[in-house]
């Protein structure tokens, strides 16, 4: 968690910022003002980021693309770096990149999203991004990771199944034994791949449930509480309560409420109105904060 603030920031929250790091993929959302030097408390260096995503060209969500790009090009950061962003912003994106003057060495790998649905192909799963509600083209991503199956080492061993026989199996999904054909499903349960949702300045709308949907950590905006419900309707944002209640309707296991307006000095209102609806995880982010991805839900057999 870089910053965790709305629109504006305060002395405890900086302008919005997350970084996800999962295996070989450290991607930067919403980089707002201040990000680079949040970054600093992080361990994280420019060099490790190899993805960047935009939900929208808000300021609080992109101010801080400038120094991020011109930082890039400093370090002499030797692999592309993707950037994603909604389309209909291009023209946002291609001002903030040359914004001032210097000398540009790295590569951005520019991939703007256009549709909603669109899904990119990563090493560890995919990328999905679905169309927001919001007075300006925003688009909330999620990374899916497929199913992977895990080998039981004692049905293996029933069946008298070892060595290179175990890889032809998992290949091909089965295995002829002396007559006898044994499927993968007999002797492995399936792993189930994780899941993590970020939606960012939306108010309700088939996108959020469809990013939502069985997230083991979701990191969604709670601008507003209950009691400014008709305000964050009418500007296009979310309050915790609904949130929540998104979070419990989609099975979510962690959720990280962020993206917090200024007018609300105490925190733990947002965890009290989304601990009404929500009885998993819960986390009212602070800048500099780490959440950790929970660990895998428990296989299931077949
Ligand atoms: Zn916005």
């Amino acid at each position: 968690m870089l910053g965790t603030a709305s629109q504006a920031p305060t002395r405890q929250r900086n302008h919005n910022g997350y970084l996800l790091r999962w295996d070989d993929e450290v991607i930067l959302f919403d980089p707002g003002e201040g990000s680079q030097r949040q970054m600093l408390h992080t361990g994280v260096t420019a060099t490790d980021l190899t993805r960047i995503c935009v939900t929208h060209f808000h300021g609080d969500h992109c101010l801080g693309l400038p120094g991020m790009i011109q930082r890039l090009s400093l370090d002499r950061v030797p692999h592309p770096v993707a950037v994603h962003f909604p389309a209909g912003g291009a023209d946002y994106f291609a001002r903030l990149r040359h914004a001032s003057s210097f000398y540009e060495t790295a590569e951005l790998a520019v991939e703007p999203i256009d549709t909603d649905g669109q899904r990119i192909t990563l090493g560890i799963g995919t990328l999905e991004a679905r169309r927001l509600r919001h007075p300006v083209e925003t688009y909330g991503y999620r990374l899916v990771e497929p199913d992977g199956c895990r080998m039981l080492p004692e049905r293996l061993a029933a069946y008298g199944i070892v060595g290179p026989a175990v890889g032809r199996l998992l290949r091909d999904g089965h295995l002829d034994l002396d007559g006898r054909r044994v499927s993968r499903d007999e002797v492995s349960v399936t792993r189930p791949g994780q899941r993590f949702a970020f939606v960012m300045d939306t108010g309700l709308c088939d996108g959020v449930y469809a990013l939502a949907e069985h997230a083991d950590l979701l990191v969604i905006e709670s601008t507003f509480l209950e009691s400014e419900a008709a305000l964050a309707a009418e500007v296009g944002h979310l309050t915790a309560g609904q949130a929540a209640r998104v979070a419990a309707e989609s099975g979510v296991r962690t959720l990280v409420l962020t993206h917090f307006s200024q007018r609300y000095a105490d925190p733990r209102r947002f965890h009290d109105e989304a601990r009404e609806h929500f009885t998993g995880d819960l986390v009212i982010a602070e800048d500099l904060q780490t959440v950790q991805m929970p660990p895998r839900r428990v296989p299931s057999p077949g």
